[in-house]
């Protein structure tokens, strides 16, 4: 008899997991303000009640957040999953085990979902399925699958970049390839059009409006590598979704702002952190003793720590003859975030995180620190870093924020982040879907 109405029980849903995340200060994501004694349920991963005096169901598993802050759980904008071990970024990298042990990383430094842009190997995509069938337990993957550039444009001479992005030299090419990406799904594209300084070959303006238009086709948006203006301006002509790095050759001027705000082209990422890692890494830095940093490339004696702190490594930063313009470029791109910021241009959150000393996870906070010296506010870059981003990629309905309906992708918090960027670093727990992708010891 115990075991039929066990059976039935199973049968009614009736053991169904249940979270009670109890009393915390929540702030959701959509920019409102932070409302103390909230509790959130979740139901097998989803945001069924959020408010206040909510009652824990039978059976519920009761998690007392007094005195802690729930934030959604944060979304990198701009990365490149799984070709990276220590110094080394090769393809053959890309195994499922190290995409996977990326992914777990940056759910420790409380990213919930990373968008993976234009360097991804075939194991990606059984990683992404078995993810969206179920709950996962890491960083949700979004992927750009293989990205695109003009021949031998960059970053095909960047280390283990050669034969990743396709090479495009013709229409029909561009268009072909854009098929192939698009039948396997891939959830969006992504361009690189950049001569790295005039020491590359760049793509065309018009091979890259035929990739943004064969996308648009089949329903998918498209992203930028972009470092001049123009070219930025000339991709937004033909219809660009998203730049994922800040212009950094000038301001961006009152036109430009206009023809984002007019064609609806959003700052996906600024990646202040990629510009200042050009140039801070030529000297002793205090971030190489930092546990926050430390525990998630290996610890303080491990290869990466130890060979950065050396003499010859960081000689070995200045080495690149346009080493000395780099501080130029973080400023112009720090200017332009805040100035695309206040003309009310969308503005995502990313870093670049994945290629060698870039490093995932730890990335994403300097990002927002970068963001908040920039002169936005530490509530508005939670909303960045949370809401936008999920709508820059067609997500907002299932992420991103914290409501009813919504996966409980999210971070607990022991410090208040709307009081200082640096207060998301006081990570205790990261849930996807419900389950506990990282806690703090
Ligand atoms: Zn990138």
């Amino acid at each position: 008899m115990k075991g039929l109405l066990l059976l039935l029980g199973c049968a009614l849903g009736a053991f169904a997991e249940t979270k009670l995340l109890k009393n915390a200060t929540v702030i959701d994501g959509t920019g409102s303000a932070a409302k103390p004694g909230t509790s959130i349920l979740v139901v097998d991963g989803h945001i069924t009640q959020i408010g206040h005096n909510l009652k824990a169901p039978k059976d519920a598993e009761v998690i007392d957040l007094t005195g802690k802050f729930v934030i959604p759980g944060l979304i990198a904008s701009h990365g490149h999953l799984g070709n990276t071990k220590g110094f080394i970024q090769d393809p053959k990298n890309f195994t499922r085990e190290n995409a996977e042990a990326q992914l777990k990383n940056y759910a420790s430094y409380g990213i919930t979902t990373m968008v993976s842009m234009g360097s991804d190997q075939s194991p990606v995509w059984a990683i992404r399925t078995e993810q969206r069938a179920g709950r996962p337990s890491m960083a949700r993957v979004i992927t750009a699958g293989r990205g695109f550039t003009g021949k031998n444009g960059y970053p095909t001479s960047a280390m283990g970049m050669k034969g990743v992005p396709y090479e495009i030299e013709t229409v029909e090419q561009a268009q072909k390839a854009v098929d192939e990406q698009a039948a396997l799904k891939v959830d969006l594209i992504k361009i690189w059009m950049d001569d790295h300084l005039g020491k590359e070959k760049k793509i065309s303006p018009e091979l890259a409006k035929a990739i943004i238009a064969q996308a648009h086709k089949h329903g998918l948006k498209v992203a930028a590598h972009i470092f001049y203006r123009e070219d930025a301006r000339a991709l937004m002509e033909g219809g660009l979704d998203m730049i994922v790095h800040s212009v950094r050759d000038k301001p961006v001027d009152d036109s430009f702002i206009a023809l984002m705000k007019k064609t609806g082209a959003r700052q996906g990422a600024a990646t202040l952190a990629r510009e200042i890692s050009m140039f801070y890494y030529a000297e002793p830095r205090p971030f190489l003793d930092d546990p926050f940093f430390t525990r998630g490339v290996g610890g303080p004696n491990g290869e990466i720590v130890t060979r950065m702190k050396s003499a010859a490594y960081q000689q070995g930063q200045k080495i690149d003859p346009d080493h000395k313009l780099y501080p130029d470029f973080l400023e112009t791109a720090k200017k332009n975030l805040k100035k695309l910021y206040d003309a009310g241009v969308p503005v995502g959150m990313g870093s670049d995180s994945g290629p060698p000393v870039r490093f995932p996870g730890y990335f994403e906070h300097w990002e927002m620190e970068l963001m908040q010296e920039a002169g936005l506010k530490p509530a508005q870059i939670i909303v960045c870093a949370t809401r936008n981003n999920a709508q820059s990629y067609g997500w907002d309905k299932q992420i991103g924020t914290l409501e009813k309906g919504k996966w409980a992708d999210l971070v607990v918090l022991g410090k208040d982040p709307s009081a200082d960027v640096k207060n998301m670093r006081a990570i205790e727990m990261t849930m996807v879907a419900g389950n506990v992708a990282y806690k703090a010891r």
